[in-house]
Parts: C-alpha cells; structure tokens; sequence
C-alpha cells in the first residue's frame, strides 16, 4: 500500500548507505513518497549521488546547516522543484570525537556551541525555512536518543544536543500545530553509522544493549525508516510532540539484569 503517494519529502542528513537518513528515504520511497536529499559537505557527493540515483531521486543538494544562507538556498531550490512539501526529516548530529569520551565535565565551550547548533538549533533553522512551502498536514521529524533522558556513558555533550532537541520537538509542535504540521522525534536504539562511530567503545555498546534489549536485539535503519513513514503518513495525523522509541525495548529498563547475575 502507498501510504505517502503524492507526498514530498525532503531529508538532511546523508552521509553514505550506512546513514539513518538513508534507511529513511528507501522507506519512504517504497512507499510512494517522492523525495529531495541533502548532505553537508562537498566530500559526500560522491557517496550520497549513487544513493540517490538508485531511487531515481533528482533532486540532491548540498547544505551546511550551520550556514544561514545554504539553508535559505536549497527551500528556494526545493520550492522551484517541488513546490510544495509535507515532509522535512531531519537527521543531522556532530560533536567533535574529543567530547564523545572522557568525562563530561571536559567539555569544552566550544565543542558545546559546535554540538548544540548542529545537532539541536538546526531542526529550529530547517523548520522555519521549510515552513513557507509546508503543506497542512506535513510532518516534520528528526532523530534522537534515549542519552537525552538517563546517563550513557561518554555521550556527554551529545546528550545534552539530544536534550535540546528533544525540549525543541515539543515547542516546534506547539508553534506549528495551529499550521496543522505536526513534528515528532523517533529515539533510535545504538545502529552502527558514520556519526556513532565518534563514540568511544561504540561496538561494546551495541553488544551491551543486544544482550539486555527485551528483545535482544539492536534496531536497525530499515526499522527506524519504517517508523519514519508511519510519522510522515496521515496514520499518524493526530500525533505530535512526541519522542517515539524505536530501540527493541531499551528504554523501558531500570535495572537490566535480574540480581541472581550479580557477582
Ligand atoms: P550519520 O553520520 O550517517 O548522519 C549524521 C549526519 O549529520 C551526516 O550526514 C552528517 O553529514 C550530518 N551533518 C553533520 N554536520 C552537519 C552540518 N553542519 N550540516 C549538515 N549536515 C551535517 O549518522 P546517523 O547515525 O545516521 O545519524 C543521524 C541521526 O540519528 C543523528 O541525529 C544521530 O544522533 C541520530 N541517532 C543515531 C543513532 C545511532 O546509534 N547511529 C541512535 C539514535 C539517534
């Protein structure tokens, strides 16, 4: 069933075939949606532009979204090509590999300012620039990560951006419910990309949570993806300003092991 036929998408945040961002346009692609991608840095191009072609996807622009002026040229640029939009993915994070280890209380001002803007101030930046050609009934989402609601080590100031956003998700929705766009954040278990490899011990994480998920399982893009197409599709027209867990179960635990495992 094509759950988005007739909609158009537009999704930041791809880096290569490994990206949330990616997972999510294959998704929404299959089920009808047609689809504009941006990545951040000419070095990607080369990645990203396979990517699109395999979908037959024509619209595939570079913007920096710490760079006031990219984001007001690609909405001119997805205006002329697509008119109108109903869907904005944002799935866009960066704090420098230095903040990703050690103790939080090391991070520096800067590395702050860096992970704050991009990974939470531009949802506000790209809301705001979509919102002249968002249709009624558009959905905007972005992703997160359950770091923002209790300790994970060495997420540090990335927890914080997640925080943020997370607070960002819910006044957007207020703003923009009037508008009739509603904007939601799917909080994603650990998946291997690009971005998480930035994390100190990354592999031991995604072994830790496999072994203690209700589930036992990690997630993966595809299943986050086919969260994302229940978020942009009028299944979901009545849901805004949440923080939709897709993380096999993770987040409901308090103490993961029973206390006969304890030594
Ligand atoms: P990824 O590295 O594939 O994606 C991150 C993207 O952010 C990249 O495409 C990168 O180019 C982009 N970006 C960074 N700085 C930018 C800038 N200045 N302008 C424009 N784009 C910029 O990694 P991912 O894991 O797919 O991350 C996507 C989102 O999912 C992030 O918000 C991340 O925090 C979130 N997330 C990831 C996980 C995980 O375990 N991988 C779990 C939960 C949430």
């Amino acid at each position: 069933m094509e759950l988005l036929a007739g909609k158009k998408a537009m999704i930041f945040g791809i880096a290569n075939k490994h990206s949330i961002a990616w997972g999510i346009a294959q998704e929404l692609h299959a089920h009808g949606a047609e689809i504009g991608l941006s990545y951040a840095i000419p070095k990607l191009e080369r990645r990203v532009m396979p990517l699109a072609e395999s979908l037959g996807i024509s619209f595939v622009e570079r913007c920096d979204v710490t760079v006031d002026a990219e984001i007001e040229a690609i909405f001119a640029q997805a205006a002329d090509h697509f008119g109108q939009i109903d869907i904005l993915v944002h799935s866009i994070a960066f704090a420098g590999r230095d903040e990703l280890s050690g103790r939080f209380l090391e991070t520096s001002r800067q590395g702050f300012q860096n992970a704050l803007e991009i990974s939470a101030f531009s949802l506000v930046a790209l809301s705001k620039a979509a919102l002249p050609i968002m249709n009624p009934g558009g959905s905007i989402m972005t992703m997160t990560y359950y770091a923002s609601e209790k300790v994970v080590p060495y997420y540090n100031v990335m927890a914080v951006a997640k925080a943020a956003l997370e607070t960002s998700v819910r006044y957007l929705a207020y703003d923009l419910g009037p508008e009739a766009i509603r904007v939601n954040a799917i909080s994603a278990g650990p998946i291997k990309t690009l971005s998480a490899g930035g994390i100190a011990d990354f592999r031991k994480m995604l072994r830790y949570t496999e072994e203690r998920t209700p589930m036992r399982r990690n997630v993966n893009q595809e299943e986050v993806g086919q969260t994302a197409v229940w978020l942009a599709s009028d299944l979901s027209s009545a849901v805004t300003g949440e923080i939709i867990h897709v993380d096999a179960g993770y987040h409901i635990l308090g103490m993961p092991e029973p206390p006969d495992t304890w030594s």
